[in-house]
C-alpha cells in the first residue's frame, strides 16, 4: 500500500535533468567523525565498512530484479507469487543468507469470480471494469482479470446512486441535510488525495446504511489535472481502475479468521460472521470513465464545491435516476500465502534481531508498489550476503522478511509477527520496512522518534543521485519539490505521526518494535492499476533505478548501524519532545473542565523526559571510552529495547484490543492518531474511560522511565 506517503508528495514537479554525480561507492565526500551508538574507535570501522557497502548496491541490477519481478501479475497466493517467493528464497541461498525459508500461512484470501456494474435506467450501460491497452507498454495488453476490492462483501443489488463526495461521515451529513437518503442506495464516492483509506469509506457507507459503494479515481486527483497520462506521462489515464483493499484493518489487520493469533496449520479460526475486520457491505473500485456516465446521469442538489472533481460538467448528488445493478460474487477461499525469511547470523548477539522487510505481493505487476521494495530488497540482501563472505558479518543478527498479502490486509506480516511474538518482544531491535522504494527522487519517512537520529544520520550518509548531495541535504534545501520546507532541522526529515497502511503495523501497534517506514516519491498516478509496472517504471518513477539502489544504500546503512553499534543507536530524547508535543495537543482538545485530569500525565512526560536524558548521558558516557564497557552496553541496550515495550497495554485500544501501542494507533483512514486511548475517551466524551486511559497511559510512560533510568544509573 503505501499510498500515504506516495500521495503526500504526489503531484510535486519532476525534476528533469538528472544530474548523475553519485561518487563511487554512492557516500557524500565528507563522512568522516562519529556515529551515534559507536565509540570512536567503533565508528571509524564503522565507516570503512560502510564505504564497502557502499559500492555494492547496483542499479543495474536493481533493474534485472524489477523486471523479473513485474514480468507477469502476482497477486498473493497466486501460482506467480509462489514462483517469486522461491525466487527470492534461491537468490537469497545464492547470496549466502542463513536459515532461509519459506514460511506458509493459510488464511482467509478471497478473490472476486465476477464484479458487475449495470445502469439499467436512464438507458442500459455496462462498465468495463477494465484496463485498456495503451501504446508501447506491452504489459497492458494482457487480460488481468476483473478490477475488484479485496474483501468486499457479495451480493446483488439494484438501486439509486447517489454521489458522496469522499465518503466521509461530514459528506453524508451533507446529503441527509438536503433530504437525500443513502439507506439502501449505492454510493458513489471517489478516492481522494491526499489519502483516506478505502476501508473507511466502505465502513462509513456501510454504518449509513448504503446498500453498496463504488469508489472511482477522479482525474482532479490522480489524473489528467494533475498532469500528463500514462503513457504521455505519471498520471492515470482514462480507465485506470485503483484495486484494493476494502478491509477493516483499522481494527484489526492479518487474518480476519484469526485476529491476534497467527494462522498456523490446525491454530483456532472464528466463525467469518464474529470477524471485526470484514465489510458487510459490497465495494467495487471504478475508473473514471466508467464513473464519468453514473455522474453524468444523477440529477439532484448540486454537488458542493470540494465535491466537484475534473470532469467537465457540474457533478450533483444524485439519488433518483441513475439506477444501478450492482453485482460481487468472492469466492470466500482460505489460500496458502508465503513468507519467506532469512538471516546474516550476528557474531557477538546472536539474539538480537534488525528486521528489514518489504511485501511481494501486488494487485497487478506492481511497478512501484512493492516491486521496487522488492528490488532494493534484494541487491540489501546481495550486498550484505557479499559483504558477510568477505568476513564482515553483523555484530548482530539481521533478519530478511518478503512479506506476502499485505495488500489483502498486511496478512503475512501480521501473521508472522503474531506467530514470533515473544521472541521478538524479547530481542527486536527496530523494524525497517520499505514498501514502495520508488516513484521519484523525494525522500520521505516516518519512525518512532527513537529513531530520528538513525534516520537522519544515514540520510546524511548517502547521496540523492538527482543532487549529488546527500539525501538528507537534498531534503533539507527542499530542491526536489522547488518548496520551502518547514525548519530545516533533522527531525523535519523524518515523519513521528504513524499511521498505518504497511508491513510495520505489526512490529509497532501489536510488538512494540521501533520502525522506520520509507520511500521515494514522486507524480504517480497508476498506484493499484495495471499501469504500475515495468514501462511505467523505465519511463517516469526511477528510469535508471539509480533511486532504487539509494534505497538500497540506505537501508543497508541503517540496518548495518543497529547491528553493529557498541550500544543500540535509539535515542529517546526525540521520543520525549514529541510525546511533550502529542500531550499538549491532546489536552487542547479535552473539555477545559476536564483538563486537571491530565495533571499526572504531565509528571509522567517530564519523568520520561529526564529518564530519556539520563540513558543518553549514560549511552554518552560508555560510548566515549576507547573500548566500549561490554556490561555497560549490554545493560543499555536492553533497557532501549525495552523501552519501547513498556509503551504498550496490555488490554489495547478500547474497542480493539490488537492495537496495543499507547503513543501510536491508526485512525479509520489509515492517518495517524497519536495518545489514541485518551484522544477517543475525549472524542466519545467519555470521563470514566477518559481517566482510565490517562491512567494507563501514565503508567506506560512511567514503565518506560524506570527502565531507561535503571540503565542510566547502573
Ligand atoms: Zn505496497
Amino acid at each position: 500500500m503505501t499510498a500515504a506517503i506516495a500521495n503526500a508528495t504526489a503531484g510535486l514537479i519532476l525534476c528533469v535533468l538528472c544530474v548523475l554525480c553519485v561518487d563511487v561507492d554512492g557516500a557524500p565526500e565528507s563522512t568522516g567523525g562519529a556515529i551515534f551508538g559507536f565509540t570512536a574507535r567503533s565508528a571509524a570501522r564503522q565507516r570503512s565498512l560502510e564505504r564497502r557497502f557502499l559500492t555494492l548496491p547496483s542499479p543495474q541490477k536493481a533493474r534485472a530484479a524489477h523486471a523479473f519481478l513485474t514480468a507477469e501479475p502476482h497477486v498473493a497466493g497466486s501460482p506467480r507469487d509462489r514462483v517469486l517467493a522461491e525466487w527470492v528464497r534461491d537468490r537469497w541461498r545464492e547470496y549466502g543468507l542463513e536459515h532461509v525459508e519459506i514460511v506458509e500461512h493459510e488464511v482467509l484470501l478471497p478473490y472476486a469470480t465476477d464484479v458487475e456494474v449495470q445502469m439499467v435506467a436512464p438507458g442500459s450501460w455496462r462498465a468495463s471494469l477494465k484496463e485498456d491497452a495503451v501504446a508501447g507498454d506491452p504489459f497492458s495488453t494482457r487480460d488481468v482479470g476483473v478490477a475488484y476490492h479485496a474483501y468486499s462483501a457479495s451480493g446483488d443489488v439494484t438501486a439509486p446512486v447517489v454521489y458522496a463526495g469522499s465518503g466521509n461521515p461530514a459528506d453524508y451529513d451533507w446529503l441527509a441535510e438536503r433530504g437525500v437518503d443513502i439507506k439502501g442506495k449505492i454510493a458513489l464516492v471517489r478516492y481522494s488525495v491526499p489519502y483516506s483509506y478505502r476501508g473507511f469509506k466502505a465502513l462509513t457507507a456501510e454504518q449509513r446504511g448504503a446498500a453498496g459503494i463504488l469508489i472511482y479515481s477522479d482525474p482532479a486527483d490522480d489524473g489528467f489535472k494533475k498532469g500528463k497520462t500514462y503513457p504521455d506521462g505519471p498520471w492515470g489515464p482514462e480507465s485506470h481502475i485503483q484495486r484494493g483493499g476494502v478491509v477493516y484493518d483499522f481494527r484489526v489487520p492479518g487474518d480476519p479468521l484469526t485476529p491476534g493469533w497467527a494462522s498456523t496449520p490446525g491454530a483456532r479460526r472464528i466463525p467469518r460472521a464474529d470477524a471485526a475486520s470484514l465489510p458487510k457491505i459490497m465495494s467495487a473500485p471504478l475508473s473514471w470513465r466508467d464513473a464519468r456516465v453514473l455522474l453524468e446521469a444523477m440529477r439532484g442538489p448540486e454537488a458542493p464545491g470540494s465535491w466537484q472533481g475534473g470532469l467537465p460538467f457540474t457533478y450533483h448528488a444524485g439519488g433518483g435516476p441513475p439506477t444501478v445493478h450492482m453485482r460481487v460474487q468472492m469466492d470466500d477461499k482460505v489460500r496458502p500465502i508465503w513468507t519467506v525469511t532469512a538471516r546474516l547470523t550476528g557474531t557477538t548477539y546472536p539474539d538480537d534481531l534488525v528486521i528489514v522487510g518489504n511485501h511481494r505481493d501486488a494487485w497487478v505487476y506492481g511497478g512501484v508498489d512493492p516491486s521496487s521494495g522488492t528490488a532494493s530488497m534484494m541487491e540489501l540482501a546481495r550486498s550484505l550476503g557479499a559483504l558477510a563472505r568477505q568476513g564482515a558479518r553483523p555484530k548482530r543478527t539481521i533478519v530478511f522478511a518478503n512479506w506476502d498479502a499485505e495488500e489483502f490486509t498486511l496478512t503475512s506480516s501480521t501473521e508472522w509477527g503474531e506467530q514470533h511474538a515473544a521472541d521478538l518482544r524479547e530481542h527486536a531491535v527496530a523494524y525497517l520496512n520499505v514498501d514502495s522504494s520508488a516513484s521519484g527522487i523525494n525522500f520521505g519517512s516516518a519512525a518512532v522518534p527513537s529513531l530520528n537520529r538513525l534516520v537522519t544520520d544515514a540520510a546524511d550518509a548517502v547521496i540523492d543521485p538527482d543532487s549529488g548531495l546527500s539525501i538528507a541535504a537534498a531534503h533539507r534545501r527542499g530542491s526536489h519539490d522547488g518548496g520551502a520546507l518547514p525548519g530545516g532541522t533533522g527531525s523535519d526529515l523524518v515523519n513521528n505521526r504513524l499511521g498505518s497502511g504497511s508491513d510495520y503495523t505489526v512490529f509497532l501497534n501489536f510488538l512494540g518494535v521501533p520502525i522506520v517506514d520509507m520511500s521515494f516519491t514522486g507524480p504517480y498516478g497508476v498506484y493499484h492499476s495495471m499501469y504500475d509496472n515495468h514501462t511505467w517504471m523505465t519511463k517516469f518513477g526511477d528510469p535508471k533505478f539509480l533511486y532504487h539502489a539509494a534505497m538500497t544504500r540506505l537501508w543497508g546503512v541503517m540496518a548495518l548501524r543497529l547491528a553493529n553499534a557498541d550500544v543500540v543507536p535509539l535515542d529517546y530524547r526525540g521520543y520525549a519532545d514529541r510525546l511533550l508535543e502529542f500531550v499538549k495537543e491532546t489536552i487542547a482538545r479535552a473539555r477545559s473542565a476536564d483538563r486537571a485530569m491530565f495533571t499526572p500525565l504531565e509528571a509522567a512526560s517530564d519523568r520520561f523526559a529526564g529518564a530519556a536524558r539520563a540513558a543518553a548521558a549514560r549511552t554518552d558516557t560508555v560510548l566515549a571510552a576507547q573500548i566500549a564497557d561490554v556490561r555497560a552496553s549490554r545493560t543499555l541496550d536492553v533497557a532501549l529495547m525495552r523501552a519501547e515495550r513498556a509503551l504498550l497495554d496490555r488490554d489495547g485500544v478500547p474497542g480493539r484490543p490488537w492495537y496495543r501501542h499507547v503513543i501510536y494507533a491508526p485512525k479509520p483512514t489509515y492517518a495517524p492518531e497519536v495518545l489514541p486511548g485518551v484522544a477517543e475517551a475525549i472524542d466519545a466524551g467519555d470521563r470514566t474511560r477518559l481517566a482510565d486511559q490517562v491512567r494507563r497511559l501514565t503508567a506506560a510512560l512511567d514503565r518506560a522511565s524506570a527502565i531507561l533510568r535503571a540503565a542510566a544509573t547502573r
